[in-house]
Formats: C-alpha cells, structure tokens, sequence
C-alpha cells in the first residue's frame, strides 16, 4: 500500500507544498514509513498569509456568536471522529490508543468548545475619572497569528492554540510538527466539512527550521505562540525580538514531585506512577524527578517498583498497552542516551534501563522499559536536564528546606506537585517552588479556566482561560472628556 500523502490546508483546500517534495512519516511501533509530509518553505507560508489577509477583514468583523457557531461544528466533529482521530494519533506518535480516545481526541474537542463559548463571554473594562471622562477599552483581533506545536500531544496542543487565536478574530498560520503531522491533516478536512471560510485557518506542514523558522521570520505575522522545546524557543525569541512581535513561549520542563512522609500513600504511588509514565513519560509536566522524605524512602520504593511493574509496555493499538512506542528513533536514542549518562553519574537502575524488542510487527518499533534511577545527586546532569521520557529518579529529602532546594535547582519551572495530607505544608510549600503549575495531591487535574505556563526556561506568557483571547488581542484604550 503506498503512503498516504498528506496535504497543506492553504486558502481553504488542501494543497502539495510548492517544492512538491515530502518528507517520511514514521509509525514509532513498527520503524517503517507510513505517510508523507509536505516539505513546505517560504514559498507555502507566504501563499498562506496572502490567504489569511485576504480572510481577516470578514473573519474579524463576523459576530462573535456566529464565529462561535462555526467552531463548535469542527469540536463536534472531533467528538463524531474520535475514533478514527484516536487511531491516527496513537499510530503517529506511538501512544496508547486508550489514551488518545480518553485524553487526547476529548481535549481537543474540548479546547474548540470551551474557546468558541469562552470567547462570546470576553468583557473589556472601564475606567472612570471622577467627573471628567470615561475610558473604555477595546480588545481588537492582532491579524494573523502563528501557531506551532510539538508531537508529544499532536492535535491536543495543536487546537489548544488554533482555537483562542481564531475564536478572537485572527486568522491563523499554524504548523504542526512534522514528527505526528497526521491529525492536524485529518483536522483540516473536518475544518472544510465544518463550512470554516477560506483563508481563516492555514495549515503549512514541514520542517521547524524551514516553514517554521519562514512563519517566525514573516513580516505579516505579529503574533506567535510556540509549544516546544526551550531551545527552539530561544531562537525564536531573538528571531521575533527584532520584529516586535507578541510572543507566547511554552517550553521544557523537569518536574519535581514531592513526596511527604503525611502523604495518603495508595494515592500517593498511584498518582506518582501515572505522573511519571503516563504517554512514555512525553508529557510536558511529567514528575520526572520524585523526592521522598526520608523514612517514607524504602516503602515507597518498593510500593512504586511494585506498581511500575504492572504497567503493559507494548503494541499501542491493544487497549490494554499502557505505554506505547516513543515518538522516533533519535527521541529513543536521546532518552537511552541519558540513561548511559544516569549509569556513569553513579544511578542505580531499579527497573527497566533498555530498550524493548516486542515480537512480530513491533520488533523494530521505538519502545523502552519503564525506567527507574536512585543514588544520583539532586544535581547532577541526569536531575537537571529534560529527559522527555519514560526514565525517573527517586531521591531521599530530610527536611523542607532541602526539598525545595533540590525542587528547585534547574533552569526549569513549569509544573511540580506536592503529596501531603498537612494543610499548612502544602499551602507553604507551593508558596515556595518555582513553577507556574502546581498540583497538590493531584497530577494534570485540568480546569482549562487556569492560567497554564512556565516560568523560568519554561517559558514566557500563559494559555488558558481569558489569558489566550488576551495574548490574540491588543488591547485599545479610549478617553472620552465629559
Ligand atoms: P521542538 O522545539 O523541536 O519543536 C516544536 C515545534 O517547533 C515543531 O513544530 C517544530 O517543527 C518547530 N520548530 C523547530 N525549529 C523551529 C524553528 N527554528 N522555527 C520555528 N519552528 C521550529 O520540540 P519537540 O521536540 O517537538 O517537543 C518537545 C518539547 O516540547 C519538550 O521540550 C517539551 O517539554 C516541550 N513541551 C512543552 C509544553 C508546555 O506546555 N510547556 C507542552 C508540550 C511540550
């Protein structure tokens, strides 16, 4: 069967990139290529922004209950789809397809629901002087707004940014990664289907550091919010800064769980265990690093260990696989590479440290063992830098002070969670870390009202909520003299 070849969705149809070469699409279970990507350059993204200035004049002077309308169409869409987007996420970037049914293909659904309703409800203030004037203030759409996202929650991230840009009047540019492209393709036909008018949404597959680096380079484009990782943001940070253009940046993470010895304990391990694994540990706000108290250290060693090795690593098309492939061959040679380095650092593994070899279709498919280190140093490399996979370590703490000076050592501040039935701990020691998210006695418990970011080399700026029709506005004062 030949692969499918996927397609730019440029002026409302779908299109061949102009150099009319494709890159390889891998499926990470098997190692063989599947599908095509448009390897799109400058040439495709200026078509795109032409359409897009041609779109924005009706797309941002439509009522906003009738954009509204056309949004929640594609979210229902999503919903009458879930099965086959599920299935073509789970083979594009290797997770579990129970997990992309459960959370991935919902969330995106969702972020098309919650953004087309938030975006009706968007109030802009006033501001009075005492028998003088009156100040109101206007939230107008920027124009068009890049949108680039990473693979490790394809269409989840990938609408999380389309759908506040495109409910608050601009029209969208967006790239895909060209790691798991494919539901951002299946998105565009339902976006067709969905009667969403030309022009308004742009997606250009291809290369970062081609039609990607062609969108942070655009003059057209004023706005970008990348998902990705903090090295990738950096430079699009010093591309952009010349431009002045608005940025949202959502970087890496090397989350810290924090384990109290007055922690509910069967809570405690479970919720660690699905912090810790859950999409082979791809997941920006993972806790990749778990610091426990120090007499609570042997228990919940053997309680983790325990329930780690129950988790099913394997063909991520069984609903029963609870962890799939990792994404590509060099994401699994970057993570085995960094367990090498926990093994020179002085870690001991206590389970997994390999890469796994399933029979049949999947023996050349990208999957690892469930990894878990101690007896490393808060930090070293291993506990310092972004692993972005299924590879944990376990570290002893004595008291408060310690812990947060373990938690937070590296250049990262996205997300940390806190395991402790003591109120007033709890209250304390979120206080104290250095992360935009924290979790207590919880893990990715999502209300998508909240401010959702990093801090540090985690990022700049927030999604979620009014923050993301803020960050697609500009914000116009108006004085009027009495
Ligand atoms: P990446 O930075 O390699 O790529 C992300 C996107 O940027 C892709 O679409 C890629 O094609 C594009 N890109 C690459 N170079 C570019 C350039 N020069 N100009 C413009 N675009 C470019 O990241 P990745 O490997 O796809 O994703 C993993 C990273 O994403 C991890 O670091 C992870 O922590 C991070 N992430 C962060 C969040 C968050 O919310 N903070 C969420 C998910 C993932």
């Amino acid at each position: 069967m030949s692969p499918t070849k996927i397609l730019n969705y440029i002026n409302g149809e779908l299109i061949a990139p102009a150099s009319n070469s494709y890159l390889n699409n891998y499926n990470p279970a098997t190692g063989k290529v599947y599908s095509l990507i448009p390897d799109s350059d400058e040439r495709d993204v200026q078509v795109a922004v032409d359409a897009a200035t041609a779109a924005f004049p009706a797309w941002s002077n439509m009522p906003v209950a009738k954009r509204s309308d056309i949004l929640l169409k594609i979210s229902a869409l999503i919903e009458k789809n879930l099965d086959k987007l599920a299935l073509a996420e789970s083979i594009d970037n290797g997770k579990p397809v129970s997990l992309a049914k459960a959370v991935d293909i919902p969330r995106a659904a969702a972020n098309f629901h919650f953004y087309a309703t938030g975006a009706i409800h968007l109030a802009t203030e006033a501001h009075a002087m005492e028998n003088t004037a009156i100040n109101y203030t206007l939230r107008q759409p920027i124009g068009i707004a890049g949108c680039i996202s990473p693979w490790n929650l394809p269409l989840y991230l990938f609408t999380w940014k389309i759908a506040p840009a495109l409910a608050s009047g601009n029209c969208v540019i967006a790239k895909p990664t060209e790691v798991t492209p494919m539901t951002s393709y299946l998105l565009s036909e339902l976006c067709i289907e969905a009667g969403l008018p030309k022009g308004v949404l742009n997606i250009v597959h291809g290369l970062g550091t081609k039609a990607g680096a062609a969108i942070v380079s655009h003059p057209k484009i004023p706005a970008i919010s990348f998902t990705g990782g903090t090295k990738t943001g950096e430079w699009i940070a010093k591309t952009a800064a010349p431009m002045f253009k608005k940025l949202s940046l959502e970087l890496g993470g090397k989350n810290p769980n924090l384990v109290f010895a007055d922690c509910n304990f069967d809570e405690t391990v479970k919720t660690s265990v699905t912090a810790a694994f859950s999409n082979q540990g791809e997941i920006c706000l993972c806790g990749s690093r778990i610091f426990i108290e120090k007499h609570l250290y042997e228990k919940f060693k053997e309680a983790f260990l325990k329930r780690v090795s129950t988790l099913k690593v394997g063909n991520p098309l069984n609903e029963d696989s609870r962890m799939g492939a990792i994404v590509s061959k060099p994401h699994m040679e970057k993570v085995l590479s960094y367990i090498e380095l926990a093994k020179q650092e002085g870690g001991k593994i206590l389970c997994g440290g390999n890469r796994m070899k399933p029979s049949g279709e999947n023996a050349e498919g990208y999957f690892i063992e469930p990894t878990v280190i101690e007896g490393l140093s808060y930090n070293c490399r291993t506990n310092m830098e972004e692993i972005f996979g299924p590879v944990v370590t376990l570290t002893p703490f004595e008291t408060e002070e310690e812990v947060l000076q373990y938690a937070n050592a590296t250049q990262y501040g996205l997300a940390a969670t806190i395991f402790t039935e003591n109120l007033n701990r709890a209250h304390r020691i979120a206080a104290q870390l250095h992360s935009g998210i924290i979790w207590i006695n919880c893990w990715l418990l999502r209300d998508l009202r909240t401010p959702f970011g990093g801090i540090k080399n985690s990022g700049v700026g927030r999604e979620g909520g009014f923050e993301a029709l803020k960050f697609f506005t500009e914000e116009k004062n108006v004085c009027i003299k009495f």
